[in-house]
């Protein structure tokens, strides 16, 4: 449906209750909860179907890196119980296959305009109405947005001179060709080895002719140790669902994942040995973090993981040299996102598979034929840019927000990205940032965060319709207090030691600050849920003439 005939409860042409931007885990679950309200909305999606990261990142190997049964909606116990996940790592067709399920059986397609981009967002202060405008120049009026817009959506753009002038097939994990692409007897270049790349790299190597890495910082990672899931064990778990899913509620992750007690140092070497050996055969992501209390915390105690990864590295991969290479040290264990793998190491003991280290050759430019780096020219038929994202505030910045007083959501948060629980921005009332700055986001099971976010914000949205407020924004000094908590809790932890994409430092000109939030899931939920008990302190109200007085003292 074109845009601009879309139904309003308002009885106002054009006019929206809420608009929702963007159609991944999160717009699908807020549509859902929108459902429920009577408020008019519509979601936009610049996609043509539902799933987002799923929908996108459609490059071979791309899988979840946490367990299936755990990276899906806990919000209807039905479809719980009812779809069957058949690995322990889902693949992304498979996980783009629920999403879809997911839409069909709550009826979500039908409140999505898709093919349809956002590129401006502007708040309008004398009707307390949001415009939002998409690419093709249509528009729509809003009271609420939501800015379901992703943490890892906005793409990292590869910039490497020559970049245009390669004259084979350029592909990006993040935009994979939805129909595939052949890829046999290929001779294919990888830019880039964070988590995608690290899939991709040893599914392209059994069909390639040739594949060359060009690496310029190794991952951490571990043995995902996939495995499909038996009849027996499914039933047992979803037997026992409910209660799962308190538990993963109740951790730092939202993962079924508890941090042990103890300080590395304060046990033996065996046992130290013991734990990150049992993670090692575990496959389970963030396991050897919290194998210690203070893996993110001290050196030392950081050292004795890293330590032991590195040893596997150099069992698993036969060329010492190469191994070398593989083997991360610039920075500490943990404070780049840490990989799960599928056969990613023993990919560099094939014939057909090469590394380069970027670190010792640079890559020059990138000409007609291949890459240049600084020793030599390699020719390539396909390059592959698994290059990142610009993490957390990038879709958010990208998205064209201008707030009260014709401010710019990207240069607000140009040198510090706050948002009062990692949710709404002083100045730009009305808009809500699922999984924003400084809040859990993707530190944690982000199907989690994404859960608590839309709950909280639907409930918001009720009691604002129950009280007549017709605006909420971020008190800024509660902003600025959410802030300092969040950055306190990083001060003296390794992360900010490392360039991340956590830290902002991927992306040029991005201040180096850490983005999520590293209380925990469990810290994190207490919180807002006292927030919304005692009143919504920390935000501002706007109560129209026509409704109760008293509230508006209320809500503050
Ligand atoms: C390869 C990969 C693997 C991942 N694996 C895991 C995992 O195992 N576990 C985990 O917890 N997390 C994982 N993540 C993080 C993942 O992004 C989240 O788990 C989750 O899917 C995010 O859902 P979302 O709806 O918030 O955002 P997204 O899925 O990113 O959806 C955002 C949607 O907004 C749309 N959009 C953005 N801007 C606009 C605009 N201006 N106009 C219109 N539409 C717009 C996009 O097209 C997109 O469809 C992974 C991420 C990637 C990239």
């Amino acid at each position: 449906m074109p845009v601009n005939e879309v139904p309003s409860s308002f009885g106002e042409a054009d006019v929206l209750d809420v608009a929702v931007v963007g159609a991944g885990f999160a717009g699908m679950y807020m549509i859902h909860r929108l459902k429920g309200t009577g408020l008019s909305f519509r979601a936009f999606e610049r996609g043509d179907g539902v799933g987002g990261t799923w929908f996108w990142n459609r490059y071979p190997g791309a899988r979840c890196d946490v367990p299936s049964l755990q990276y899906s909606y806990s919000f209807s116990e039905e479809l719980e119980q009812e779809w069957e996940w058949s690995e322990k790592y889902a693949t992304q067709p498979e996980i783009l296959a629920y999403a879809n399920h997911v839409a069909d059986r709550f009826d979500l397609r039908s409140h999505v305009t898709f093919d349809t981009e956002i590129v401006a967002v502007v708040w309008d202060a004398d009707s307390a109405f949001w415009t939002l405008t998409t690419s093709a120049g249509d528009s729509v009026r809003a009271r609420f947005v939501v800015a379901a817009v992703g943490a890892l959506s906005a793409g990292k753009e590869p910039d490497i001179p020559g970049l245009e002038s390669f004259a084979g097939m350029t592909l990006f994990t993040n935009r994979w060709p939805k129909d595939g692409v052949d890829l046999t007897g290929k001779t294919i270049g990888v830019i880039g080895t964070g988590s995608s790349g690290i899939q991709v790299i040893p599914v392209l190597a059994e069909h390639a002719r040739e594949v060359t890495v060009y690496q310029r910082t190794p991952a951490y990672t571990l043995p995902a140790q996939n495995e499909v899931y038996d009849a027996a064990y499914l039933a047992e778990y979803k037997a026992r669902y409910r209660e799962h899913r308190a538990k993963a509620r109740s951790t730092r992750t939202g993962l079924l994942l508890e941090r042990r007690p103890e300080p590395a140092l304060s046990v033996d070497e065996a046992e130290r040995r013991r734990r990150y050996q049992e993670c090692w055969d575990a496959g389970i992501f963030g396991c050897t973090a919290s194998a210690f209390s203070d893996i993110v915390g001290d050196i030392a105690a950081n050292e004795t993981a890293a330590e032991f990864i590195r040893e596997q590295i150099r069992d698993i991969v036969r060329d010492p040299a190469v191994a070398e290479d593989l083997i991360p040290r610039a920075y500490p264990f943990g404070t780049r996102r840490v990989c799960l793998d599928t056969g990613y190491y023993d990919a560099f003991n094939r014939d057909d598979v090469r590394l380069v280290n970027l670190r010792r050759d640079p890559i020059v430019e990138i000409t007609p034929q291949g890459v240049r780096t600084a020793s030599a020219e390699r020719r390539h038929d396909v390059l592959v840019f698994a290059t990142g994202f610009d993490a957390i505030t990038g879709s958010f910045t990208r998205l064209g927000i201008v707030g009260r007083g014709g401010v710019r959501l990207e240069d607000v948060w140009s040198e510090a990205p706050r948002a009062y629980l990692g949710l709404q921005v002083s100045g730009f009332p009305n808009l809500f940032t699922v999984t924003g700055p400084s809040s859990p986001s993707i530190l944690s099971n982000v199907l989690v965060s994404i859960e608590e976010h839309v709950d909280w914000i639907t409930e918001l949205l009720q009691h604002m319709a129950d009280t007549g407020a017709r605006t909420v924004e971020a008190d800024p000094e509660a902003e600025r207090q959410w802030y300092e908590e969040a950055a306190a809790l990083v001060e003296g932890t390794l992360y900010p030691q490392a360039d991340s994409y956590f830290m902002g430092t991927n992306i040029p000109g991005k201040p180096r600050v850490f983005l999520p939030y590293m209380g925990g899931v469990n810290a994190y939920h207490d919180k807002i849920t006292q927030v919304a008990r005692d009143g919504y302190t920390g935000l501002l109200f706007d109560v129209t003439a026509s409704s109760r007085a008293a509230v508006g003292a209320e809500g503050r």
